[in-house]
């Protein structure tokens, strides 16, 4: 067995990112994937802009912004009326950051642009289809088993394996929060919503029943399309949200004309929002959504798996290179797990209410908050920066 410095389960996004940290740093790399290929169902597209830090430091910044779109800002609508509320412009971050946007590119052409890189390195192995199935822990390193029998060594390893980690399983950590009862639907089409109602790429529509987030992506083909995610009801059933009749009543709750309302894809999702009681256990990581999953409202758990990624890179190569003990590695757990709860279970949690806010007087309340926040400079910039994850990022560099 070929002993390597860093063994990634999972090639998603932050496996993929993280793999390709560790490589660029100059160690001996192994990601396994389960699958074949790289799962490109609709989920994350929206690059905050410190995570688009990370990426130009990865060297993929330039091919990245090629295949998504710039977004400078995004909107609260009231859906029920179809007006906006508010705009908030990420150009007013210009000066704390090298990208004062987000750019929507489809998370599985990060995970796919990193593995391309990792292929091109001389010791980076990127190894599809291979199902980690074990780990055990020695004094010092760790040998992971694979389902075909295979088996690897690693100094260290990265759970980047999802929100089901076989890795989290593994190590016994428990999987602390909870999942909320109604799912969330993204149903895909080519309807032009800049054209038909000014909305801009990122768009938040609230509703007491229903609300809808609506995003625009590059798509594959470089051609454009919209996501339109959707609350579905608690009593709703998986074959009714998915029925044509009921897709195509919420895309006409959402102004898409009669004619117009076919569809590309359809996607069901549960959503969670639970935080892994520890993010380490001996010479064995947690990173991204192994650690913690979230509503997607706000567009956070991705990115901060990336900046986790990251961090836990830096603090791996120090160690291995000698330049610091391993008593620096459990800063890793210490840092990542409170800024996790605070600025993305708490900002997602606190997303999905402003929604969904039923009481009248309250939602007509938080509406004016948002028009007034929006017309603050001083209180528009705080909001971003927070909303960014750059105040998370900036405050996970001081401790
Ligand atoms: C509708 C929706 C929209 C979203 N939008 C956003 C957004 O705009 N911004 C944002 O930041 N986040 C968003 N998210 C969240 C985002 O999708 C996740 O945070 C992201 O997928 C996490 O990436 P990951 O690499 O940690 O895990 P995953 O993407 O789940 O990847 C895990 C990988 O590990 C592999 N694997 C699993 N088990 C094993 C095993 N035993 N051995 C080997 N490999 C294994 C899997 O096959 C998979 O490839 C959204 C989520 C949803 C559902």
């Amino acid at each position: 067995m070929q002993r390597r410095n860093i063994l990634v389960v999972g090639a998603g996004p932050v496996g993929a990112v993280a793999a390709l940290a560790c490589a660029r740093l100059g160690h001996r790399v192994v990601l396994l994937e389960a699958q074949e290929r790289i799962d490109d169902s609709p989920r994350a597209s929206t690059t905050q802009p410190p995570t688009l830090e990370i990426l130009a430091g990865l060297g993929l910044i330039e091919e990245y912004l090629r295949v998504g779109l710039v977004s400078r800002t995004f909107q609260f609508w009231d859906r029920g009326t179809l007006t906006r509320i508010a705009e908030f412009d990420f150009e007013r971050l210009r000066g704390e950051t090298d990208f004062p946007f987000v750019v929507q590119t489809e998370q599985h052409k990060l995970a796919n642009m990193a593995i391309g890189r990792l292929r091109g390195m001389a010791d980076a192995q990127v190894v599809l289809g291979f199902r980690v199935v074990d780990l055990e822990e020695k004094s010092d390193h760790v040998v992971v088993s694979c389902d075909n029998g295979e088996r690897f060594s690693a100094d260290y390893v990265i759970g980047a394996d999802g929100g089901r980690s076989t890795v989290r399983k593994l190590l016994g950590i428990e999987f602390e929060g909870y999942t909320w009862p109604e799912r969330f639907l993204v149903i895909t089409t080519k309807f032009d919503f800049a054209a038909a109602l000014g909305c801009c790429f990122r768009n938040y529509m609230a509703d007491p029943d229903e609300w809808t987030n609506l995003f625009k992506v590059a798509g594959d083909d470089l051609k454009g399309r919209w996501r339109a995610v959707y609350n579905t009801r608690k009593d709703e059933t998986d074959e009714e949200a998915l029925s044509e009749a009921s897709v195509r009543a919420r895309l006409s709750r959402i102004y898409v004309p009669e004619s117009q309302r076919d569809y590309l894809h359809l996607n069901l999702y549960n959503v969670h929002q639970r935080v892994a009681r520890h993010f380490r256990k001996g010479r064995v990581f947690l990173c991204g959504d192994a650690a913690h999953v979230n509503n997607p409202i706000g567009g956070l758990g991705l990115n901060s798996g990336i900046h986790e990624a990251w961090d836990l890179a830096s603090l791996l190569d120090k160690v291995i290179k000698g330049e610091a003990t391993e008593e620096i590695l459990d800063t890793y757990e210490a840092r990542r797990r409170p800024l996790n709860i605070e600025y993305v279970q708490e900002q997602t949690v606190a997303n999905k209410k402003r929604l969904e806010e039923r009481e009248p007087a309250q939602r007509a309340k938080r509406f004016q908050e948002l028009r007034e926040m929006a017309d603050d400079p001083a209180r528009h910039k705080a909001f971003l920066m927070k909303a960014s994850l750059l105040e998370s990022t900036r405050r996970a560099i001081r401790t």
